[in-house]
């Protein structure tokens, strides 16, 4: 299933992210032929970067391996809920479908906040999919802030 192997490897994202210690959020854009064009996980805390969470890792590879500034067809697998910024960064990088696991209630921007997408000043919107490998991006994510407090 081509649709579970895309989250599956967003999954492998974000536990490598964990494992440099950073939340872990994974992100993987696929052409419009259906190939892996980037992947990426979170990296603000290795980067010094608050912008480097894996969306905009991910599409800032893409865009720079296809020499342009938009990704039209393509679509995006994320572990977690994008936040207002990747969100925005999504549209602006015309993404066509984006896929989530977890909702992120506290700091989302689709279904949550800012609602970017279905803002007045939002250009494009993409076709939104939630609650892929729910559980499992849910479970990453509790599992590295519980290992923090402990
Ligand atoms: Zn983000």
């Amino acid at each position: 299933m081509e649709f579970a192997s895309h989250m599956d490897r967003a999954l492998h994202q974000a536990r490598l992210a964990a494992g440099r210690g950073e939340v872990p959020v994974g992100a993987v854009l696929i052409a419009p032929d259906g190939s892996v064009l980037s992947e990426a996980g979170n990296r603000t805390r290795e980067s010094c970067d608050p912008t480097a969470h894996a969306e905009i890792l991910a599409i800032r590879e893409a865009c720079a391996l296809l020499g342009q500034e938009r990704l039209a067809g393509h679509d995006l697998y994320v572990t977690l809920e994008p936040c207002p910024m990747c969100a925005a960064a999504i549209s602006f990088a015309r993404i066509r479908r984006l896929y989530y696991g977890a909702a992120d209630p506290k700091s989302g921007g689709v279904a949550h906040g800012a609602r970017v997408f279905t803002h007045p000043q939002c250009h494009h919107a993409p076709e939104v999919y939630d609650g892929l490998a729910e559980a499992e991006s849910a479970a990453l994510l509790r599992a590295f802030f519980e290992a923090r407090r402990g």
